[in-house]
């Protein structure tokens, strides 16, 4: 059995944990000789990038892939990344990689008969910790309240806001208003619940800043984990703050390789190395990642607030490993998480199970992808998309 055949979708939606703001995914489809279907995503963002990843893994990518064995997922993964020694290394490029590298690990466990936890390793699944994930409503407390509150009502025992819908006033522009938001999500949760802050990227923060925040956000909220107060590349900006705080350290969702993730583990200033399998490299890449932390001792965390797929790659390989926390949800229905598979991810008083069904376990509606897909004669006649 080989792969016959790797289609991408470009598709967008409207986010319902982001106020309806339209966001944009590039969907892989990879069939073999013998009928198995699997599927993967790349976390694009932009509408233009969705297309290009689309065009970039169909007429670049599909070949390196076309006519192998679907058992060799990474030999497959290191032929891709041979490919484009010169033009990936990142980008569009490595979306490409990563959501024909998640499809093929579906491919592969559809056609083994398992989930792909079972071929990573043969540690048992055991059910992990949800955490509802959203945007903060940063200019109305009283919402934020309401909306916490809510979660809470749900089941979950973990929460995180971060952001904002209007991203001049997000999270980590104001110290006065971060503090208040701060408050006003630990007001709603009470005192047993569990709180993560994620502060808005391009917030600026230099080491100083960050310490004073983390002391004092730690100090009136109580602190899970802090994520993202400084740019990624401060490596010594995250050593000052790790040192002067015994708040846990998040950062790493930006990444795109192994040898970026390594000098964050090796830096010993973050506590919860964040990834994306469908941007860092699919499962094959995050996998070694997801290693590395532990042998470091270190927590890992998907990022995956996107479709149900990232989702269902995340929790196999949270599955397969010991260093996992929680897994983030989105705490409303999402066209890209409820519509987009038949056997939608779903946490149950604070906890969700890793989907059991053979590859990622979940099943998608091809349909759905149909009603999602858009094409470059849907953007705007300007030519400039709109997320
Ligand atoms: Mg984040």
């Amino acid at each position: 059995m080989t792969i016959a055949r790797v289609q991408a979708f470009p598709v967008r939606y409207p986010e319902p944990n982001n106020d309806g703001k339209v966001r944009s995914l590039c969907l892989v489809r990879i069939e073999t000789t013998d009928g198995v279907v699997g599927w993967g995503e790349a976390i694009t963002g932009g509408q233009a990038v969705s297309l290009a990843t689309a065009f970039l893994v169909e007429r670049h990518l599909a070949p390196v892939v076309m006519g192998r064995d679907e058992r060799d997922v990474p030999v497959i993964w290191q032929a891709m990344r041979d490919a484009t020694y010169w033009d990936g290394n990142g980008g569009i490029v490595t979306f490409g990689i990563s959501a024909i590298d998640m499809a093929l690990w579906d491919v592969s466990g559809r056609a083994a008969g398992l989930p792909v936890h079972a071929l990573l390793s043969d540690r048992a699944p055991t059910p992990v910790p949800a955490c509802a994930s959203t945007i903060l409503a940063t200019g109305d407390l009283e919402r934020i309240g309401d909306e916490f509150a809510g979660f809470v009502a749900q089941g979950y025992r973990m929460v995180k806001g971060g952001w904002g819908h209007d991203l001049s006033i997000a999270f980590g522009r104001d110290a006065a208003r971060d503090l208040a938001v701060g408050r006003a999500v630990r007001e709603a949760v009470g005192p047993g619940v569990a709180v993560i802050l994620d502060v808005v990227a391009l917030a600026g923060w230099d080491a100083d800043h960050a310490i004073t925040m983390c002391r004092a956000l730690d100090e009136t909220v109580g602190l899970y984990w802090f994520e993202d107060p400084l740019p990624e590349q401060d490596i010594a900006g995250y050593q000052a703050l790790r040192a002067a705080v015994e708040t846990r350290i998040c950062t790493g969702e930006k990444g795109w390789h192994a040898v970026h993730f390594q000098a964050l583990i090796d830096s010993g200033a973050v506590d919860v190395i964040m990834l994306d399998p469908a941007k860092a490299e699919g499962i094959t890449g995050s996998w070694q990642v997801i290693r590395s932390a532990a042998a470091a001792g270190l927590a890992w965390n998907a990022h995956a607030w996107s479709s149900a797929l990232d989702t269902a790659a995340s929790l196999q390989l949270a599955a397969a490993t010991d260093n996992t926390l929680l897994m983030e949800l989105k705490p409303v229905a999402s066209p890209m998480q409820d519509e987009l598979v038949t056997n939608p991810i779903r946490q149950v008083d604070g906890w969700v199970q890793v989907p059991s069904g053979p590859g990622l376990g979940v099943e998608v509606d091809e349909s759905v992808v149909r009603r999602y897909r858009f094409t470059e004669d849907d953007l705007d006649r300007s030519g400039v998309a709109t997320a």
